[in-house]
């Protein structure tokens, strides 16, 4: 039966069941009648699909036998075995009748957390773009959206508490000199009611605000947060910016408590994550404030002060009530906060301290950049490779009960509208969906394949695109075509600036 994720395990009984007009949804939540009614049906079989809240060791049973009967322990697993039968509808869907096999299907995910990330900062998406991908990604069972929100090239959010986050830190004048202007946030009623669409089918929407590094979004709306106090503009090239926050400004972490204040109280999510990735220490080398806490604090590095800063984030964020995620170089302190759950996104270094951080009990999500990375052309990350990402390849054994899930990351730097978007994140998205949900046993690429093509067609009702199964593993060729081009732009070699950042920000800065 052509479902995606694949689910635990699919009985098929005898004959056929009709979903149509004449089917009764009986259902505690509202949602599942919407999700269900995404296509025109005519009459059928009189008959009912009930949701059901009732004990079951599983997410949520499905026992489809002239009647369609639903059962979960929680509205969450009623919810997942609405987008299972979703997919069987459309799946046996011709001229406004739904015809399906009986079966019975008895599901539950690998991991607790599967997510997708999206970055609306180098390119912006609005509201209508983001409800969309919502659509998709909970119809595959995805339960995490996480926005990247800030960075150098412009802050996303209305601000009420730093209206000059709007004023100034909104639109970028050009990028890389083309003199296209790149501007937009989401208003408070937006993420309002994007948290509300995502809570309903079960999507918890999780905001980054990268810090300390990817911060100059700040020192232009306001400069006396930087270590120089100078008036810059936001950046108009992508790579890695050594203006950052000054961590010996005390002033600073009361402007961030009040920011994320502003930010917590729009997100329910508990998560909450505060980057700390690519930080250069360059400025905070020079800078007496910065120098006095390295000084004050017996640090022999400026890694710890990366660590002090971070840590202090984090408890502000603790005060909140959330829980804080950083990417991996935030663990170069060795004096992280034990809260923090850590993605790992970067080999070498990276790939070293995950390991170790692993092994003292650190909790992680796993988003590789290769292959997880969306933004990366299919020539580097095909989808083939994409479904074969083993997240528990990554660490020999050592310290895996503590995975708690993957993420697939799109950047947006060369993702400039909806449509390279969707070609972008689809159908690999639903690759790595498929890893976050079925167990490895039950995976196959050739049967994933044959599946797919059912979700795609849900997928161009909804009117969102996506790169062709066929396409999507570009041969050797073309493959290396799409590399060199990708690797030129993403290094931004004429912007010798940001290569010296790049590797400053690989360093750990002694004293
Ligand atoms: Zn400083």
């Amino acid at each position: 039966m052509n479902i995606v994720p694949k689910p635990l395990s699919i009985s098929v009984l005898e004959g056929e069941t009709l979903f149509s007009n004449s089917t009764e949804i009986v259902s505690p939540i509202d949602v599942i009648v919407k999700e269900l009614n995404f296509l025109d049906y005519e009459r059928g079989d009189d008959n009912k699909a009930i949701f059901q809240l009732a004990p079951t060791e599983y997410d949520y049973e499905i026992v489809i036998n002239g009647d369609i009967r639903v059962v979960a322990r929680t509205n969450e697993g009623l919810f997942h075995g609405a987008m299972t039968l979703k997919q069987l509808i459309f799946d046996g869907y011709f001229e406004g009748v739904a015809t399906i096999k009986n079966c019975h299907i008895k599901d539950r995910p690998r991991f607790e957390y599967r997510s997708f990330m999206l970055d609306i900062v180098r390119h912006f998406f609005d509201k209508n773009a983001i409800l969309k991908l919502i659509d998709i990604l909970s119809l595959v069972k995805i339960n995490n959206l996480h926005l990247h929100i800030s960075d150098n090239q412009g802050y996303r959010l209305e601000s009420e508490v730093f209206p000059e986050l709007n004023e100034k830190a909104n639109t970028r004048r050009s990028t890389r000199g083309d003199g296209i202007p790149v501007g937009g946030y989401l208003s408070k009623a937006d993420v309002k009611e994007i948290v509300d669409y995502a809570g309903e089918r079960f999507v918890n929407v999780v905001p980054e605000i990268d810090l300390p590094g990817h911060t100059l979004f700040m020192l232009v709306a306001r400069p006396e947060t930087g270590c120089t106090g100078e008036q810059f503009d936001l950046a108009e090239r992508y790579g890695i910016d050594n203006r950052i926050l000054c961590a010996g400004n005390e002033e600073n972490y009361e402007i961030i408590d009040k920011l994320l204040g502003e930010i917590t109280e729009m997100f329910p999510s508990k998560y909450f994550h505060i980057g700390g990735d690519e930080v250069p220490k360059t400025q905070w080398q020079k800078c007496e404030k910065c120098r006095a806490v390295v000084e004050r604090e017996g640090f022999d590095n400026y890694e710890q002060l990366q660590g002090y800063f971070t840590n202090r984030v984090i408890n502000i964020l603790k005060r909140y009530d959330k829980i804080p995620i950083v990417w991996n170089e935030a663990l170069y302190s060795d004096m992280l906060d034990d809260s923090a759950v850590c993605q790992y996104w970067s080999d070498g270094r990276g790939a070293r301290a995950v390991r170790e951080a692993l092994k003292n009990g650190r909790k992680m999500f796993v988003s590789k950049n290769f292959p997880c990375y969306l933004d990366y052309p299919h020539g580097i990350n095909p989808l083939k490779r994409a479904y074969r990402f083993e997240p528990m390849s990554c660490f020999d054994g050592v310290g895996e009960e503590n995975i708690l899930g993957i993420e697939s990351p799109l950047w947006t730097e060369w993702v400039a509208d909806e449509d390279k978007l969707h070609h972008q994140a689809f159908p690999r998205a639903i690759a790595f969906a498929e890893t976050g949900w079925t167990r490895k046993e039950d995976k196959c690429y050739k049967d994933f394949v044959e599946r797919l093509y059912n979700v795609l067609g849900i997928l161009e009702a909804y009117e969102v695109g996506y790169e062709h199964p066929t396409k999507a593993n570009p041969n050797i060729f073309k493959a290396f075509g799409q590399a060199v081009k990708f690797l030129i732009d993403m290094l931004d070699l004429g912007d010798r600036k940001a290569v010296r950042n790049a590797l400053d920000a690989q360093k750990g800065r002694k004293k």
